[in-house]
């Protein structure tokens, strides 16, 4: 796959997402770095990598569309923006005129050649009569390559070996090259932007008026490729751009983004050496399948399984108050049961991330859940609102009236009570951890 790595790193960034409790700051940030991160180790330049995490920071405020959670919202804000930043729309070329003619540019080894070896056979099998003029007069094996490359999908090339003025080679074969639907032109390379290149396109530019004037990048030279493709479509105005050897490099989210950022829209991506190794680019496409859009929705499924955020939120702001009664706790626990272990949860509560509590806390078997159930329906409910005033009196009442054994109604007022000290302690506790570490330790010893 191209961009691995990229891939990677985002997919594992969504994934934190939507197993996340709460889009929170908390969440952002990490999100926020992390894409900053993958993004940067493919050679995205660092302005567009800031500018595109601002604005995920911006639009995850926006009012949430019908029908999506906050976290649905995120990911999709996510991915949309890395569409924007390789290009958005795919961009395909229609054939309007006969011959439709399309000269190649770019630097010496950047695919030219090739590239239009794979475009020849792709539009032929789309039934286009295709032919492709060789004019690298600069390279002595440039024709036979040329020939080379087009002989597999049968497409005739027009090459003059002696002749050593490209525009003398165009004027020969123009007449015959209007039998054709699209007319390939190959065109000699530098190894850097130098100026005979520049001004040999020019003239070219201006005798042959093609319809498209493709520049073929290497996907190597990572953000570097704004510069060229810059500078290329100043001198010859640039139609659209072909990423080639997206397959060898880990620093083409660089060449793609930066080709984005001109005016000419990516065409076509180049990912290996023979002559069916070329995709239309489509930035959604191309974007979705990173991202692996298909465990993309299990995993949006998996988010909406799990508990609301609003519920999850109320049920942390409970807690931190400490003022919850026993049927509070029940319902907690009963929630918590569904979520996964407590530990856990607590890591998603704003500030009690840090904080090691004892994972035992409210840990409690379901047939003992089912047993406070039982014992719940016998209390009264000045007793489930405040079990504080539950004594040895009342929990043996209880117990006769339930047929909940004595031990389990006492164990389960314990719990409560001690959960009750623990999130009273948590109250702004922040400051003297050490001190709340130690009584928790102690509890939990306690508990056991
Ligand atoms: P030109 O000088 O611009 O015409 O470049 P060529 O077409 O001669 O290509 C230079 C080298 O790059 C050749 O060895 C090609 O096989 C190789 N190449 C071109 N496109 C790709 C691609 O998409 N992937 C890989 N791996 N190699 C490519
Ligand atoms: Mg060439």
């Amino acid at each position: 796959m191209v961009l691995e790595k990229l891939s990677q790193s985002l997919r594992d960034t969504l994934s934190k997402i939507a197993k996340s409790m709460f889009v929170d700051e908390k969440l952002l940030n990490e999100l926020v770095k992390d894409i900053q991160r993958a993004l940067l180790q493919a050679d995205v330049n660092v302005q567009l990598v800031f500018s595109l995490t601002k604005r995920i920071r911006e639009r995850s405020s926006e009012k949430l569309p019908p029908g999506l959670t906050k976290k649905e919202h995120l990911i999709k804000i996510v991915y949309e923006e890395l569409v924007a930043l390789l290009g958005k729309e795919k961009a395909e070329l229609s054939i309007t005129k006969k011959p439709y003619t399309i000269m190649m540019a770019g630097l010496f080894g950047s695919g030219k050649t090739t590239t239009i070896g794979k475009l020849a056979s792709y539009y032929a099998k789309r039934g286009y009569k295709i032919a492709a003029l060789g004019l690298d007069v600069h390279r002595p094996a440039a024709p036979e390559q040329l020939v080379q490359v087009c002989s597999q999908a049968h497409i005739p090339v027009f090459i003059n070996k002696q002749e050593k003025d490209p525009a003398a080679i165009y004027r020969q074969f123009q007449g015959e090259l209007k039998k054709f639907d699209i007319v390939f032109v190959d065109t000699a390379g530098r190894d850097a932007l130098s100026a005979e290149l520049i001004k040999e396109l020019e003239q070219l530019n201006s005798l042959i008026q093609p319809e498209q004037r493709i520049l073929v990048i290497s996907a190597d030279i990572g953000q570097a490729a704004q510069r060229q493709a810059e500078q290329f479509h100043q001198s010859v105005h640039i139609t659209g751009v072909i990423v080639t050897k997206m397959d060898g490099t880990a620093r083409a989210g660089g060449a793609l983004s930066a080709c984005a950022v001109t005016k000419a829209p990516i065409l076509f991506i180049g990912i290996g050496e023979k002559s069916n190794d070329l995709e239309l680019f489509n930035p959604q496409g191309f974007v979705g399948r990173m991202l692996g859009m298909g465990d993309l929705e299990a995993l949006l499924e998996k988010a909406k399984e799990a508990m609301t955020e609003d519920e999850a939120k109320d049920l942390g702001k409970r807690f931190l108050s400490g003022d919850f009664n026993l049927i509070d706790l029940y319902e907690q626990i009963e929630a918590m049961k569904k979520m996964g272990p407590f530990s856990k949860i607590i890591e998603m509560i704003p500030g009690f991330g840090q904080l090691k509590l004892p994972k035992e806390m409210l840990d409690v078997q379901e047939d003992k859940l089912r047993c406070w159930r039982f014992a719940m329906n016998s209390m009264t409910k000045e007793e489930l609102e405040d079990p504080e005033c539950v004594g040895r009196d009342r929990i043996e009442r209880i117990s006769q009236g339930s047929g909940v054994p004595v031990e389990d109604i006492r164990g389960m007022v314990k719990q409560y009570k001690q959960s009750k000290k623990m999130m009273k302690m948590m109250k702004g506790s922040e400051q003297n951890m050490g001190k709340m570490m130690k009584r928790l330790q102690q509890m939990q010893v306690k508990l056991r």
